[in-house]
């Protein structure tokens, strides 16, 4: 970002700092190339090429967009957010994208009935920075230009998604709603499948106590008269494995615990008890979360439910099935008679088998036998084959996973059944909250698909920028030729290409049997080995780097392959296609013949990509906004606001990126008024003669002999650094 810029001796400057990200000082000595900086932390020499200026001229309570910044780079945006986080302003703007610093903290006096009123009477936007006015943008810019508008929101786990997903919705529910409530209305459906969506989907996490472990995309469907018609929920890649494994200290999905804190006749009826006794619980010791009740949330969640559609019959069933899962976590195994074949293990193990097939309503020697045996089809016979302690623990696994995947499926469609679809709708505000970018010391496939979904929306976002910037030129008059576009197809294609992407090459290796992930790693390594954005990590024979837009990412490929593949054993389909319970045997239906016929498989990442595709195409066809939330720190508290790691998540959240895209252009935009009043001395000549504003503008610009920026209608455009030239000059007068 930085253009070089006039740097004296006395300028007040940044310099780059390994632990506060910058410091600021002022300028001591140049020597040549290097500059002695007085900071706060004592005297640092520094190339200067590496220092950038720093205004003197702050407010204390720092700017509400950060386009009013005179100097518009790393460090002023950092003392820009730091300075109003200090005060509580949690919102800044950064032209059209709003970011968001989670407080870690309940802030009542900036939201509630009376500020969503204030917000809903600001109309030209006169009010600081928030989530409702952004949310107020999009329902105005709905109602007046009858055009889709989405709300997008992005930030790290913990950096408050969802929190404010919640906020817009309830906002756009306040804006949009009925009058007159009579019974169930769709905007209370819509509020209160958050509830419901969140006790199956979300857990405690290091990062959050209440992550979300799915992505989200609402639709909300407005009719002509502006009020909310229909809904529609779209979800992207639940978390699958956490139903079986966890790491202390985190949770699995709040259900099962709210389950285990039900009414006693509940935990009678589930053969229930203390969440310690159950595998899937108790291989973290974490059981209880801080400030939530779980038998207070069970029966919330029971109510929201009402509210959404769920019928007491279906409840019933939902709570029985995840009862089941922990019983069947429970089922232990070890060694058969025969060779390598397994049975339960004793008679603990017993008691939860034949209570997860009460539960779910089938058969207990099928069950075991589903568990316990594969059958194998040889063109002269059909043979069950026993699986080893070991598999069936696997196959126990599997099986929990895919009944709980297609249960939050199944309460996903029903919301949306229930809620309905308007299909006389006008239009729609769709809101994102999805996982920001990954990088973890290992990364596996989930960080592969949830990487690959910041790129495509890194893509989509950078397109935006550059078109808005267009038209703030376009509307000043201004010529512009120039630009160099941050583009990121380079990296989508690697990924995503049809013939020989890497999701591509996965199903390949998917759908031949004797592939393994060294095989898999050696296709990559042979077929990338001249990608600029791939890299084969020196020291690992089976990983692989990507380089991201927001950085490298080594990726393990060692579970790439199961991962990906999406496919039900047959012995479970048929196990619970029988069950005597029809909520339980309609979450497995019958396969189409083709499909089961055919050798096609189903694959996790092909789907997931398409997906994603569809989402890029509603999205194309809105008006985007963006919301940018950052987590200000990793101990999850109030007013600890880290710079390092704030400087991170802006710049994988695109937020320096559109920076970069305004500094290529004109970034310091300033009405003709405060330029005189701020430059004036520089040609007093210019004030003198009492010309217009604008040709006072002129004269001083040309006085100062800066080259290349641009006079508009209403304000001055100058380029990256000019501002710092002409505080230079100022400071000679
Ligand atoms: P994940 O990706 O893990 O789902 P997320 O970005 O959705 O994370 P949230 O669950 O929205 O994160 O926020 C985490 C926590 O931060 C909340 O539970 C809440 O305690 C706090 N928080 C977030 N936003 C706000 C806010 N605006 N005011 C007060 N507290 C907030
Ligand atoms: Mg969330």
């Amino acid at each position: 970002m930085g253009t070089p810029v006039n740097i004296i001796v006395g300028s007040h400057v940044w310099i780059e700092d390994p632990e506060e990200a910058w410091i600021g000082g002022y300028v001591s000595k140049i020597n040549e190339k290097d500059a002695e900086v007085e900071t706060t932390d004592g005297k640092k020499v520094a190339n200067l090429s590496k220092i950038l200026p720093k205004d003197t001229e702050v407010l204390p309570g720092g700017v509400d967009d950060m386009t009013k910044l005179s100097y518009l780079h790393e460090p002023g945006v950092l003392q820009n957010l730091k300075a109003r986080y200090e005060l509580n302003k949690i919102y800044t703007y950064t032209g059209n994208i709003l970011i968001a610093i989670n407080p870690f903290q309940t802030l009542p006096h900036i939201y509630g009935a009376h500020m969503m009123q204030r917000y809903k009477e600001d109309p030209l936007g006169e009010l600081s920075p928030h989530v409702f006015a952004v949310a107020e943008v999009a329902y105005r810019a709905m109602v007046t230009e009858w055009k889709n508008n989405s709300i997008l929101v992005s930030g790290e786990s913990g950096a408050g998604k969802t929190e404010t997903t919640k906020m817009i919705m309830q906002f756009l529910a306040f804006l949009g709603g009925r009058a007159v409530t009579e019974g169930r209305t769709v905007e209370q459906q819509v509020l209160e499948s958050n509830p419901v969506l969140e006790a199956f989907g979300n857990a405690k996490t290091v990062r959050n106590n209440n992550s979300s472990r799915f992505g989200k995309f609402v639709e909300i469907q407005f009719d002509k008269s502006g009020r909310i018609s229909g809904a529609a929920i779209r979800t992207y890649l639940l978390e699958r494995s956490r139903v079986c494994q966890i790491n202390d200290p985190e949770r699995n999905y709040h259900c099962f615990y709210l389950l285990c804190a039900a009414p006693q006749e509940e935990i009678e009826k589930y053969k229930l008890g203390n969440p310690k006794s159950f595998h899937y619980l108790n291989q973290s010791q974490c059981y209880e979360l801080a400030d939530v009740n779980d038998a207070h949330e069970y029966l919330a969640t029971r109510r929201a439910m009402g509210i959404v559609g769920i019928g007491h019959k279906d409840q019933e069933a939902i709570f029985r099935i995840v009862a089941a899962i922990l019983h069947l976590g429970n089922i232990d195994f070890a060694k058969g008679k025969e060779t390598d074949s397994s049975i339960p293990k004793d008679s603990k193990a017993e008691f939860h088998l034949k209570t997860a097939a009460e539960l779910l309503m089938c058969d207990a020697d099928a069950l075991e036998d589903a568990l316990c045996k594969r059958v194998m089809i040889t063109p002269e016979e059909v043979i069950k084959r026993s699986l080893d302690p070991g598999s069936a623990t696997v196959s126990r696994d599997g099986l929990a996973k895919t009944i709980y995947s297609r249960l939050f499926d199944w309460l996903v469609d029903k919301i949306n059944n229930s809620i309905g679809q308007d299909p006389n709708s006008k239009c729609l505000i769709g809101v994102l909250d999805i996982y920001g970018f990954e990088s973890f010391k290992l990364n596996s496939f989930e960080q592969f698909c949830i990487n690959f979904t910041n790129e495509k929306l890194q893509q989509h976002f950078n397109q935006h920028m550059f078109k808005m910037e267009q038209e703030e030129y376009a509307k000043e008059e201004i010529n512009w030729s120039y630009i160099e576009f941050v583009d990121n197809k380079d990296v989508l294609d690697l990924i995503e290409k049809k013939s020989g992407g890497i999701i591509a090459l996965l199903d390949e290796a998917c759908m031949f049997p004797k592939s393994t992930h060294e095989t898999f790693a050696n296709k990559l390594y042979q077929t990338f080995k001249n990608n600029k954005r791939f890299i084969k990590p020196k020291l690992s024979q089976t990983d692989f780097t990507i380089a991201h837009y927001a950085g490298e990412v080594t990726y393990q490929s060692d579970h790439f392959l199961d991962k990906n593949k999406d496919y039900v054993v047959p012995e479970y389909q048929d196990l619970l296609i029988a069950s005597k319970c029809p909520f339980v045997s309609a979450l497995f239906p019958p396969l189409p013949e083709e499909t089961s016929k055919s050798s096609k498989f189903s694959s996790i990442g092909s789907r997931f990509k398409l997906q994603l595709q569809q989402l890029m195409e509603t999205l194309s066809s809105t008006e985007p906004h963006y919301i940018r939330c950052v987590k200000p720190n990793n101990l999850l508290k109030p007013a600890i606001f880290e710079n390092v790691n704030i400087m991170h998540q802006l710049r994988c959240g695109g937020v320096l990126d559109a920076i970069r895209i305004s500094c290529a252009g004109y970034p310091t935009r300033r009405p003709f008024f405060e330029f005189v009043n701020r430059f004036g001395l520089l040609a007093p000549e210019a004030i003198e003669a009492n010309c217009n504003e604008k040709n006072a503008c002129q004269k001083i610009l040309e006085k100062t002999g800066l080259k290349g920026y641009r006079i508009g209608k209403t304000k001055v455009f100058l380029r990256a650094g000019q501002m710092a030239e002409l505080d230079a000059q100022r400071a000679q007068v």
